[in-house]
């Protein structure tokens, strides 16, 4: 969600006439955009704003934002705790950045027609995006936000304080923002929502299963994907749509969060495990070779030995094919917070967090090894430390050196063929086999 808001708001700062730079000290404008989702999220929000106070002491004309979820609906309290912050932003919304810079004339005009005349040539209608000059052309992958907030409160979970309560975006605007990264090089959507699979639900227009066909229409994109998904909400009809298209990834991110029923109860999750495992078991029945992506909380208050076994041998059964673990953190305002006192030390919640990384590990390791041979296809996103690297449809990590060809290629934004010849747990290694692509 940051990613997709930080891009929106540089596109727009484009529009008034900036452009970006990679260093603090050089730039007129930073904006720093937080996530408060865990108190480690939190405290790095804290200490990179600290960081920037010495910048904004020795020059006081740069002008200091601050965006996301630790400003939240109401900047007054930390207004007053950071008096030098220029502006705070609510998350999603960058409007205040655009009128203070607006208001004191700290545009430039020319570079903005120029940034309207982009737009143009894009064939832009307003509010669709345009992106940064330096990702046009070259950004293989972006995010579109669908849902924005959340009304599920999850007992432990701040988002919907922070991000406000649960509303769909019009689909014509998704379709038109769709079209119009695709026009600019983009090969690939990830819808996003906090609850995605409740898409269109509060105006109750066919759903995310429809989304879905509308935006498979749309002739230049290659994939399309969409997290995270509540086990609640993810109908048949939703995963005969991943199955049917095409073009829509066999990837599904639903979280568990827990394995027992008890803890589930308490997190105000809305189903049990034996719920989950029979949601696992329908997915893989309704969309041959999927993946699916399952977040843990360990240590949630109350977390017995006993429960947490029942965390562990859910994923030992299930062998899905990623677990994001997070140790639980207690979060202002939050049901949880108020209820139930952070009774798991640390270091227990550590050891289960790693008795959690462990079998994941050993299970995607072998989940893998079964690739080890296959040919698999690639959207190639980028180049780091001299190989090419892209995701497979399942989501999985691959980097791959050129084929025999020996001519170096420039493949991004490319379906690559990839032969698989080292797999780990967190990616795979192989040669792009365009060779045996034409022969077969
Ligand atoms: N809306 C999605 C994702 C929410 S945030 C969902 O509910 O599934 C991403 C992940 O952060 C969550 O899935 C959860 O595993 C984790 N998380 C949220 N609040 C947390 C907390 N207080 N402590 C630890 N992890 C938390």
């Amino acid at each position: 969600m940051n990613v997709a808001d930080s891009r929106r708001l540089a596109s727009a700062l484009e529009g008034l006439g900036y452009t970006p730079t990679n260093r603090a000290e050089a730039a007129d404008v930073v904006v720093l955009n937080t996530c408060v989702v865990r108190q480690s999220a939190e405290d790095k929000a804290y200490g990179r704003l600290s960081s920037l106070y010495p910048l904004k002491k020795r020059r006081s004309g740069v002008t200091i934002g601050l965006m996301g979820c630790l400003v939240g609906k109401d900047p007054a309290p930390l207004r007053r705790r950071f008096p030098w912050v220029d502006v705070f932003m609510a998350p999603s919304e960058p409007g205040p950045l655009l009128d203070f810079l607006a208001e004191r004339g700290l545009v430039d005009t020319g570079l903005a027609l120029e940034t309207a005349e982009t737009s143009r040539r894009y064939h832009l209608q307003d509010g669709d995006l345009l992106l940064p000059a330096q990702e046009q052309g070259n950004l293989v992958s972006a995010y579109i936000p669908i849902v924005l907030g959340c009304s599920h409160a999850c007992s432990y979970c701040i988002i919907p304080y922070r991000r406000g309560p649960e509303r769909s975006r019009p689909t014509e605007e998704i379709v038109a923002e769709a079209k119009s990264l695709s026009a600019q090089g983009v090969q690939e959507i990830t819808l996003l929502g906090q609850i995605v699979d409740r898409y269109g639900l509060d105006f109750g227009t066919g759903g995310l299963a429809l989304l879905l066909r509308r935006l498979h229409e749309i002739e230049g994109l290659q994939r399309i994907r969409f997290l995270t998904s509540h086990p609640n909400w993810m109908t048949d009809e939703l995963l005969d749509a991943v199955a049917e298209l095409p073009k829509v990834c066999e990837h599904i991110e639903v979280p568990t969060q827990s394995g027992d029923d008890e803890v589930l109860a308490r997190m105000r999750r809305g189903y049990t495990a034996g719920d989950y495992r029979r949601l696992i078991e329908r997915i893989r029945k309704r969309i041959p070779n999927v993946s699916i992506a399952t977040d843990i909380i360990v240590g949630f208050p109350g977390e017995t030995e006993t429960q947490f076994q029942h965390t562990y041998d859910l994923l030992a059964d299930l062998r899905l094919d990623k677990a994001h673990i997070a140790r639980y953190s207690p979060r202002p305002q939050t049901l949880a917070l108020r209820r139930f006192p952070d009774d798991v030390p640390l270091a227990e919640k550590e050891r289960r967090r790693k008795a959690i990384d462990d079998l994941q590990a050993q299970i995607v390791g072998e989940i893998n090894e079964q690739l080890l041979g296959q040919t698999i296809e690639v959207l190639v996103e980028g180049r780091r430390k001299g190989r090419w690297w892209g995701r497979t449809r399942t989501d999985r990590l691959v980097f791959f050196e050129n084929g025999e060809t020996g001519a170096e290629q420039n493949w991004r934004g490319q379906l690559v063929q990839v032969h698989i010849t080292w797999a780990g747990p967190w990616s795979l290694i192989g040669n792009s086999s365009t060779q045996g692509k034409s022969e077969s």
